[in-house]
């Protein structure tokens, strides 16, 4: 099976997650996944590196700088490539999402749920809260897999990263916020990995001591990367710095369709 489950935990630096997240550590201490450690573009900011995610294009190309760039993505998306290869998207994700893929300005009044098979995200829960529980979070992810059968899912949490804005990646607050999402992810992950899902978790970027991220410090760039899949040899190769444009042209891989011409070879696995 092709399908893809994507998790983008919001601001979770590699230290934080490769200290703190036992459950994510145990499957990679039994050769369960393959786990890396990429290192961000820049600005190590949210929207632009939405969009190096889902297009591997960098920002000086692609046109989102900064989180205030407020517009459709014009580059060729990995939720796009598989909506054209016949493939059911999904996304449970933060609103800017729907705002590169689906439509911008996001009215929360009437661009919350979004089931439009003529959209980029054909199945989206969009939330406009950064507070909006994690957990509840990946429950609508969970409902879009199981119920709407989607093909390649976005899950996009936001608590770490406003815990982190709130009392910095130094804080028992930040670090309660990834024990907790690693107790919430297992009990999904390992149900998805029983009906043969391929499973990414990833971040967009860390955190760093000051409460906010943007910079070079490992701390903001440096982000975790587990991959579940039979494509890919297990293992624990965290020593390699992947490339965060490597991500789309992984998933193209994964999902089993063309990479667009702006993506980069997948050179990495
Ligand atoms: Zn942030």
């Amino acid at each position: 099976m092709n399908k893809v489950i994507l998790v983008v935990l919001d601001g979770l630096n590699a230290r934080t997650a490769h200290t703190y997240m036992g459950f994510l550590e145990h499957l990679i201490e039994n050769q369960q996944c393959a786990a890396y450690t990429v290192r961000a573009e820049l600005p190590a900011q949210s929207r632009p590196l939405y969009e190096v995610i889902q297009t591997g294009v960098p920002a000086h190309l692609n046109g989102i700088v900064s989180n205030g760039t407020v517009r459709r993505s014009t580059e060729k998306s990995v939720f796009q490539l598989a909506k054209e290869a016949g493939l059911k998207t999904g996304a449970a994700s933060y609103h800017w999402v729907s705002e590169l893929y689906n439509k911008a300005p996001f009215d929360p009044m009437t661009d919350r749920i979004q089931l439009d098979m003529d959209r980029i995200i054909q199945n989206g829960l969009f939330y406009y809260e950064d507070h909006y529980p994690d957990s509840h979070l990946i429950a609508d992810g969970a409902f879009l897999i199981r119920d709407k059968q989607t093909d390649y899912t976005l899950l996009h949490s936001m608590n770490i990263d406003d815990t982190g804005h709130k009392f910095g990646s130094q804080s028992k607050e930040y670090v309660q916020k990834a024990v907790t999402m690693d107790a919430i992810l297992s009990n999904y992950l390992m149900d998805w990995l029983g009906k043969g899902y391929q499973v990414v978790v990833t971040a967009d970027h860390g955190m760093n001591e000051y409460f906010t991220h943007n910079g070079v410090t490992d701390d903001e760039r440096k982000v975790p990367l587990y991959v579940f899949s039979t494509k890919v040899t297990a293992g624990d190769f965290r020593e390699t710095l992947v490339p965060q444009l490597q991500l789309a042209p992984l998933l193209c891989h994964l999902l089993g369709i063309e990479k667009s011409d702006a993506m980069q070879e997948l050179t990495f696995i």
